[in-house]
Formats: structure tokens, C-alpha cells, sequence
């Protein structure tokens, strides 16, 4: 692998003091994407279109509580970019959601969707709220609200959510009934990550779980080593990180450690998946697991293994833990969990990172499908999902890998030039409606 140095970024970044925190999420996506673009030669007016979100929207959304009490919450919604299709990303519904995240994830979106070429452009939305404090009906009232409050950007042809920290596919059916009134016809393309009976597709669930087993089998393969007896520790033990688990294990890994926010269960003769999925189905959490030894998620990230699949949270990778890690390969089932500043460490130890843009893109490429199927009428069997997944991951991989090599840089580079690549040459030929 080729190390790089980085050229001096202050002629291009005007604004970089207001960013320079290394977890600030607008400037962990900014400074990737001022790479890539530098490497691309974008010319100086596309740079300035695509470092810039298309729309933000800001809303109040008033909500009746339980107990007669109005409360009034914030609400955003970010879309980046349009130019490729309809905008495609997920709300969230936390206390810690600001501009700056939501604007970094709409942009991730705009990146994500290109990287495996489907034809989305980028969203993200949330809602300043704390769900756990409320009652279902008040998380109903709350999606609703925040629905009406944006329904003139979203729309199968204009901004399609999906469910992101916080909100399920409950949310979504919400989501999905408060448009469908308002436009006085079932709309079932409006959302993604539906349940099954009102149009969700098969194979969602476990789709960015296995889009991590594909470009994981693709990178042991492309480094020479073995997906048979491969050591993987993961760290979340939710949808994406059971999944990739579970898939990877069936491929012949062997899943040395685990964990969730409350710790991890390591074991060097390997973890049975299926075992742990049904301890936590009882207990909740990974806590009291007996067939491992107890770990913390800190020691999960610097234990001894091939491959790392940081899947919880962002940030998790940073300048204080980078230079501790020893896995081979790392595979960011998360979105953001590598910082900025660790990237440069990573890569001065020849650790091979699959980029979260790549790597956790099963999920919305999955969605896409769902798209799909809702707009043509026809559903797909389960098998035909996972082999379009499996055609689309290994096809972006080694487009991915093939950009990287080209241009002697890791892959999260790679990743960011082919859709930055992407995304102008399609501004290019719409050309400026000024
Ligand atoms: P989830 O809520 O199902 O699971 C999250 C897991 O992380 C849980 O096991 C939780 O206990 C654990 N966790 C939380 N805080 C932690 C901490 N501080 N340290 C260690 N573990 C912690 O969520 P998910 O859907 O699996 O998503 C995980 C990550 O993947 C998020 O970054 C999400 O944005 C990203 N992602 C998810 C999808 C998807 O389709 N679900 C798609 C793309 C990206």
C-alpha cells in the first residue's frame, strides 16, 4: 500500500476553523471529500456545488404529550444532492441530533449511493427528542408531525427516508400512512425498511450485514488470505454487527470476540453466533455470557485479529486507539466509526480499511430494491435479493479497488473519488441551470 502525503488543504477549505474538532461529522466527511476531489482535479466551480447541501429544511414539530402538556421539538431535513435521483436517506430521533450531523450524513448518503452506482441521491433527517421518555402514541404524534412538517420535499421521485438511530420499520409504516393521506392514495415508495406486509422487501433485515461479508470475503481474498479460520472481532452486537457475524462464521470464520455497549465476550477458539443471538434474545445485553472470556470494547478494537468490523457507533477509530489496533483488514460496518486524523496512522501500519461508504452500502442498496418493487408492483423472492446484493457489492468493490490502484491511494480514498466521479459527471452533463 502507498502512503500519501496530504497536500496543504487551507486554499481550499475557507470555512475549516469552524470544523476543526477530529469528531466534528461534517469535518470527518469534508476532509475525505477535499482529498478526493484535490486527487480528481474537480474544478474549483463543482467543488463548490458539491461541498454544498442542496436544501435544509428546519422545522417545529409540536407534540400533544400524554399529559395534556404541549412540547415543541426540532426537526431537520438535509438534502445534499440530487443530481443522480430521488434523495435517499434515514431520520433519526435523538437528543444529540444537530445541523452539522445531519447535513455530514445527508453528504455520506450522496457518497454512499454512488459508490454502489444506484440511482439516489443523498438525504438524512432527524429530530431533536429523547424517544425513550415518550409513549408509543407520542413517538406516533412526533413522526406524524415531523412528517406533515416536510411532506413538500419528500416523495418516491423527490426524497425517500428510511429508519436510522432511533426509529424502525413502526416508524416508517407511520411515516409511509401520514403521506399516503395527505396525497389521498396509498404511497408505499415514500419510505424503505417497511415491514414486509405493506411493501417492505425480503432480505432488508440482514442486507448491510451481508453486504460486510461480501466486501470482507473480497478483501481477504484480494490480500491472499483465507476467509477460512480468518479471526473477525466485532464490536456491536445489533442488526448490522450480529448479521456480519452470523455470515461471516457460515463462510468458515472464526468470531474471536464480540460486544455491545456494555462489553464484550472474547474466546480464541471462537464464539458460536447463533448460541450468543440467543443469550442476548434472553438477557438483553452480551453481560454474563458464560463460553468466553469478559472484555471491554476498548480491548475489543486492539485484540489480536484478522479482521475488525467496527459496528456500533462513529468515531470509535481515532488518533488515541489507531496506532494500538492489529487487524489486517477493517470493515466499517458503522458509518464514521474511523476518524479523519486516524486514517493517515491506519495506513502508515498497512491496515487495509474497507470504507464505511462501501462497506455498509448493502443497507440502502437493499432499500433501492425495495424502491423498486414498490413502484413496479412486483416482489422479489429472497434469493433473487441476495444474489442483485452480491452482484452490486463485489461489482463496487473492485470498482473501488480498481480506482485506488489506479491512483496508488487506500480505499476510503478510492471510494470517495469514484463517487465524487460520479456525481459531477452527471452535474456535467445536466450542466448549471443558472
Ligand atoms: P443497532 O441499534 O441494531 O445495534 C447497535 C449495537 O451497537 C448494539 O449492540 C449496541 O449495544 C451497540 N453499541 C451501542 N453503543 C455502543 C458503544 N458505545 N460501544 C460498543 N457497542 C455499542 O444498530 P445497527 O442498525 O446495527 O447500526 C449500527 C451502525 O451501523 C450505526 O453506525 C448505523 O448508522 C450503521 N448502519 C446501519 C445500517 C442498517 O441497515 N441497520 C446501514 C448502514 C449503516
Amino acid at each position: 500500500m502507498t502512503t500519501v502525503s496530504r497536500p496543504n488543504q487551507d486554499l481550499i477549505r475557507p470555512d475549516k476553523d469552524k470544523f476543526l474538532a477530529e469528531e466534528n461529522p461534517f469535518e470527518a466527511m469534508m476532509s475525505r471529500f477535499d482529498y478526493a476531489a484535490q486527487r480528481l482535479s474537480l474544478d474549483p466551480g463543482l467543488y463548490k456545488v458539491l461541498r454544498s447541501p442542496e436544501k435544509q429544511v428546519i422545522v417545529s414539530v409540536p407534540i400533544l404529550r400524554d399529559n395534556g402538556d404541549v412540547d415543541v421539538y426540532t426537526g431537520y431535513r438535509v438534502l445534499y444532492n440530487t443530481s443522480r435521483g430521488p434523495a435517499k436517506g434515514g431520520i433519526r430521533f435523538d437528543l444529540n441530533v444537530t445541523l452539522d450531523e445531519v447535513k455530514a450524513l445527508a453528504a455520506w448518503m450522496t457518497w454512499k449511493c454512488a459508490v454502489v452506482n444506484i440511482p439516489f441521491g443523498g438525504s438524512k433527517g432527524g429530530v431533536v427528542c429523547d424517544p425513550a421518555s415518550m409513549s408509543n402514541v407520542e413517538l406516533e404524534r412526533v413522526t406524524r408531525r415531523y412528517t406533515s412538517a416536510i411532506i413538500e420535499v419528500l416523495g418516491p421521485d423527490s426524497d425517500v427516508p428510511a429508519p436510522d438511530m432511533n426509529t424502525n420499520e413502526r416508524v416508517m409504516a407511520w411515516i409511509m400512512d401520514t403521506y399516503s393521506m395527505h396525497k389521498r392514495h396509498t404511497v408505499t415508495a415514500v419510505v424503505t425498511g417497511k415491514p414486509i406486509e405493506m411493501g417492505g422487501s425480503l432480505g432488508r433485515r440482514e442486507a448491510t450485514g451481508r453486504g460486510c461479508m461480501l466486501v470482507t470475503r473480497q478483501a481477504l481474498a484480494r490480500l491472499g488470505l483465507p476467509l477460512k479460520g480468518a479471526r473477525v472481532a466485532v464490536q456491536g452486537f445489533g442488526n448490522v454487527g450480529s448479521v456480519t457475524a452470523d455470515l461471516l462464521a457460515k463462510e468458515g470464520a472464526t468470531i474471536v470476540a464480540v460486544s455491545d455497549k456494555n462489553g464484550g465476550i472474547y474466546n480464541a477458539k471462537g464464539l458460536d453466533v447463533a448460541d450468543l443471538l440467543a443469550h442476548v434474545k434472553e438477557h438483553k445485553f452480551l453481560t454474563g455470557y458464560p463460553k468466553g472470556d469478559a472484555i471491554t470494547n476498548a480491548e475489543l478494537l486492539t485484540i489480536d485479529c484478522d479482521v475488525l468490523v467496527p459496528a456500533a457507533m462513529e468515531n470509535v477509530i481515532n488518533s488515541k486507539n489507531a496506532g494500538l489496533i492489529r487487524a489486517k483488514i477493517i470493515c466499517e460496518g458503522a458509518n464514521g466509526p474511523t476518524t479523519a486524523n486516524a486514517d493517515k496512522i491506519l495506513e502508515d501500519k498497512g491496515i487495509y480499511v474497507i470504507p464505511d461508504i462501501l462497506a455498509n452500502a448493502g443497507g440502502v442498496t437493499v432499500s433501492y430494491f425495495e424502491w423498486v418493487q414498490d413502484r413496479g408492483g412486483y416482489f422479489w423472492d429472497e434469493e433473487t435479493v441476495i444474489q442483485r446484493l452480491e452482484r452490486i457489492m463485489v461489482r463496487s468493490f473492485d470498482e473501488v479497488a480498481g480506482m485506488a490502484d489506479k491512483h496508488k491511494l487506500n480505499l476510503r480514498i478510492g471510494a470517495y473519488m469514484l463517487a465524487i466521479e460520479r456525481v459531477a459527471a452527471v452535474h456535467r452533463l445536466r450542466g448549471m441551470y443558472a
